[in-house]
């Protein structure tokens, strides 16, 4: 066994949550280690490009906020958790400003979009690489502080001793005072036992979520995985490329039919694209699915699944 490298924080994951976690335990003055599982640029954080939500509108409110997403689970969410996400939203949008995310603007204040499940214009956006800016700031941020980043070192292991924690990171032992699990979801993995698409990337393999639930942590919704309804199918070169929800609102029917489940009618999507040869790869993810050779076990797969839905990438 290697000797163990000693800090005061282990952050695991470079997505969005593990790069803010690393500079937040940095700027409190601790001794921080990151280690990524593959390039520490691979992450879900970097794909998201529709953006993040904030009540920012002169018609919205951190309550308005949070009622809406109370609605959205359907009254499932914990509303502790909805308090917090809503009502620390708009400073989360200013600490990220404070570390580089330069959000679009018009009219002297932030532009506002409108997205699924909002009754108030409120989601904020770079362009249309949100997810891409957000994380490329706080990772310039990362590489110019002390933090020592360990790419292409996987979490294997975790073991609890009297002081802390020893990760197993690929070809480094870790002791730790605490451990950051921010390690992302499981949907690549899923997604390839269905048989299924997804827009995630290969890193979203969930081992990590698994190795905190062997140590005893609670789960909440953990049979859940989110559906994602517009996405590239064919040609093969497309598949796993997603289709961001805003585009829905150039779709009408796909807008209508859609909770989050339904993919773009083949009709609609042909007509959203003018000149589109019948042929091409604006068919519908649905009809071009029900080609596939994975056609069965796709079926199978989702009739086992609660959420599931014919069409849907996993995301
Ligand atoms: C295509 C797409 C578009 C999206 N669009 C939006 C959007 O517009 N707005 C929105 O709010 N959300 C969106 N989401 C969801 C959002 O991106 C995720 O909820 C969010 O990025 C999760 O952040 P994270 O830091 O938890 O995980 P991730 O960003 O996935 O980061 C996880 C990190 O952990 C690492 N890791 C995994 N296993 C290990 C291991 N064993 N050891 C070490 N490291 C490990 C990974 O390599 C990665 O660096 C989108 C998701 C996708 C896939």
């Amino acid at each position: 066994m290697p000797a163990p490298i000693e800090f005061d924080v282990l952050v695991v994951g470079s997505g969005a949550s593990g790069l803010a976690a690393a500079v937040s335990a940095k700027r409190g003055g601790a001794r921080v280690a990151l280690v990524a599982k593959d390039a520490v640029q691979s992450c879900n954080s970097a794909k998201a490009q529709g953006g993040i939500q904030a009540a920012f509108g002169e018609d919205d409110s951190p309550e308005q906020h949070a009622e809406d997403v109370w609605k959205s689970s359907h009254e499932t969410a914990d509303r502790r958790l909805v308090e917090v996400l809503t009502g620390e939203a708009p400073d989360a949008i200013h600490w990220l400003e404070e570390h580089g995310v330069e959000f679009t603007r018009e009219n002297g204040g932030y532009r506002l979009a409108r997205c699924g499940g909002s009754s108030r214009k409120r989601l904020l956006q770079v362009g249309d690489r949100t997810g891409h800016a957000i994380t490329k700031a706080l990772r310039d941020w990362v590489e110019s502080s002390e933090i020592e980043v360990f790419p292409k070192s996987p979490l294997t292991e975790l073991i609890q001793r009297p002081n802390g924690w020893r990760a197993s990171c690929g070809e480094h032992v870790i002791d730790a005072g605490a451990v950051v699990l921010a390690a992302g979801g499981r949907c690549f993995r899923i997604a390839e036992e269905r048989g299924e698409l997804t827009t995630n990337h290969p890193g979203a393999t969930g081992e990590v979520t698994q190795i905190a639930v062997d140590l005893g942590a609670e789960t909440r919704d953990y049979d859940a995985l989110q559906y994602h309804p517009n996405g590239g199918a064919w040609p093969p070169a497309m598949q796993g490329y997603s289709i961001p929800e805003t585009t829905r609102a150039c779709w009408p029917t796909a807008a209508r039919t859609s909770s989050s489940t339904t993919p773009v009618s083949r009709r609609t999507a042909r007509e959203a694209t003018p000149g589109s040869p019948r042929q091409s790869s604006t068919r519908s993810a649905a009809w071009l699915a029900s080609r596939t050779s994975r056609r069965k076990r796709v079926a199978a797969a989702r009739s086992s699944s609660r959420s599931s839905a014919s069409g849907a990438w996993t995301r």
